[in-house]
């Protein structure tokens, strides 16, 4: 039985992104489908945000982050946070995760926030998606795709995936 890694559909050469590409991960699709069975998601497109579409990014208001296109006038934080958090209590099979890098969605770390009204921002956010992962499966493994290219992290990564499937067959 093949262990199941969830993956950005967009990894996986899904022409789903805002502007209608992909973002095929040679690695992924050739290496690792090998060995793994993989479980494509996509939350924006989930919600019917379609592709193209508006490019979305977080936004830092005085009280919270919203997920908001950048005039302002689209947003999807309610949407997606839900569709998300419903999603991933559905993950209970997955042994692991690789994300798409700096997506407001899926990324896993150093998501820009702009500031309100500005075109400024941090480099602090999380994707929706990986903190709804992180907050509900706090023990699964989860990785940007960029990241496998480091040897150190990539074997890091693994060896989580096998200790969190063995966990699981117990
Ligand atoms: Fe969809 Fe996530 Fe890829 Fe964005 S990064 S296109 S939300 S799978």
């Amino acid at each position: 039985q093949h262990i199941r890694l969830g993956i950005s559909a967009c990894l996986l050469g899904g022409k789903v992104r805002f502007d209608g590409g992909h973002k095929r991960s040679v690695y992924c699709s050739n290496e690792l489908a090998r060995y793994f069975q993989f479980v494509p998601v996509c939350p924006e497109m989930a919600i019917g945000l379609g592709a193209p579409r508006p490019s979305i990014r977080q936004v830092q208001f005085a009280e919270q982050i919203r997920i908001q296109n950048v005039k302002g006038e689209l947003d999807v934080t309610d949407e997606l946070q839900r569709y998300c958090q419903q999603k991933v209590a559905t993950l209970d099979f997955l042994s692991g995760y690789i994300l798409c890098a700096k997506s407001p969605t899926c990324g896993m770390e150093r998501v820009t926030v702009y500031k309100a009204g500005t075109n400024n921002g941090s480099k602090s956010g999380v994707g929706v998606l990986a903190a709804a992962l992180q907050q509900q499966w706090p023990q699964l493994p989860i990785e940007e795709e960029g990241r496998l290219n480091d040897l150190h992290i990539r074997e890091n990564f693994f060896t989580r995936v096998y200790a969190y499937h063995d966990w699981q067959m117990l």
